[in-house]
C-alpha cells in the first residue's frame, strides 16, 4: 500500500461499535486519514466492514483481540505489513469493558475485576508495548488512552464502578509512567464524556457524535507539552 506524506494513520482498538465505530466513521471525513480499525471478531463486524468496504482502501479491519497476547502480536505484523515503510501516528486504546456497573469495594467479583483490569489496563500497556515501533517510525508520534472520569481521585461518583474506575486510574497511571520513559512521544489519558453507547446506556446526556466530534479535536489539538495529562472530550485538563 502506498501512503503519500500528507496522510495520518490511526490505530483504533474497539473499532466495531460505540465509540470506536464512530471515531472510525468521522476520522474518514478527512482524506488525509488512514485507519486500522481493530476488533477481536472481524468477521462479525457488520458495520464496522460496511464502513471499511466504501472508503476506497482507507480503513483496514485488524483482528485484535486486547486479552490475548498473541492476537496484538498478530496484529502489528499485519499492521506492518499494510503500512509498508509507514508508522502510526495515532495510538488510540479506546476498547474496554464495564461488566458490573453496580460493583463495589466490598460487594466486587474478584474474577470480574481481573477480566477488567486484563482488558482495560493489561491490553492497552501491551498493545502499547508491542506497536510501539510503529509509533516510533511516525510523524506525529501520539497514544491516547481512552479513560473515564470514573477513574479520577476527587471525582464524586460514589461507590458504584468500582471495578471498572480502579481499572481506569490504573490506566491513568500507565499513561505517566509511558511519558515519564519516552518523553520523545505525547502520552494522553482522554475521557470522551457518557455518551449513548452500549456502555454509557441510552440515558447518557450526549449522543457519541457529539462526544466523538470533541475526542477528535481534543487530540488534534495537542502538542508535546500536552504529554502525560488527562483531558476530556472538551479539551479541557483534568485532574487525576
Ligand atoms: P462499548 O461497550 O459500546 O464498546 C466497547 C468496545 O470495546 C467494543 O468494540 C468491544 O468489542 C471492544 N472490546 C471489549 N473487549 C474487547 C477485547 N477483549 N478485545 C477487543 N475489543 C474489545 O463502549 P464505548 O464505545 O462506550 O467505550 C469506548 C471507550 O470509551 C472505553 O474505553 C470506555 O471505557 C470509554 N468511556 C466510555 C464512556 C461512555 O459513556 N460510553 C464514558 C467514559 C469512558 P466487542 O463488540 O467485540 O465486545
Amino acid at each position: 500500500m502506498s501512503v503519500t506524506p500528507l496522510e495520518y494513520v490511526w490505530l483504533v482498538t474497539g473499532a466495531n461499535r460505540g465509540i470506536g465505530l464512530e471515531l472510525t466513521k468521522q476520522l474518514l471525513r478527512n482524506p488525509s486519514n488512514i485507519v486500522l480499525a481493530a476488533c477481536r471478531n472481524p468477521d462479525q463486524a457488520a458495520a464496522l466492514n460496511e464502513v471499511a468496504q466504501a472508503a476506497n482502501g482507507r480503513v483496514h479491519v485488524l483482528c485484535l483481540d486486547v486479552t490475548d497476547r498473541s492476537s496484538i502480536r498478530d496484529a502489528f505484523s499485519e499492521a506492518t505489513r499494510i503500512l509498508g515503510d509507514k508508522g502510526i501516528d495515532y495510538l488510540l486504546n479506546n476498547a474496554a469493558i464495564n461488566l458490573r456497573d453496580w460493583d463495589s469495594a466490598f460487594t466486587l467479583d474478584p474474577d470480574v475485576m481481573q477480566q477488567v483490569f486484563e482488558t482495560n489496563v493489561v491490553g492497552p500497556a501491551y498493545i502499547t508495548q508491542v506497536f510501539l515501533p510503529l509509533v516510533e517510525k511516525s510523524a506525529k508520534k501520539m497514544v491516547v488512552n481512552v479513560s473515564s472520569e470514573l477513574g479520577r481521585f476527587n471525582a464524586d461518583f460514589g461507590t458504584r464502578s468500582t471495578s471498572y474506575s480502579v481499572a481506569k486510574a490504573g490506566l491513568n497511571m500507565l499513561t505517566y509512567k509511558q511519558q515519564k520513559e519516552r518523553p520523545d512521544i505525547v502520552f494522553i489519558s482522554l475521557c470522551p464524556g457518557w455518551l449513548k453507547t452500549d456502555m454509557g446506556g441510552q440515558e447518557a446526556p450526549n449522543d457519541v457524535a457529539v462526544g466523538v466530534e470533541g475526542v477528535i479535536k481534543t487530540i488534534l489539538g495537542l502538542t508535546p507539552v500536552d504529554s502525560g495529562k488527562f483531558f476530556n472530550w472538551k479539551g479541557q485538563e483534568l485532574s487525576w
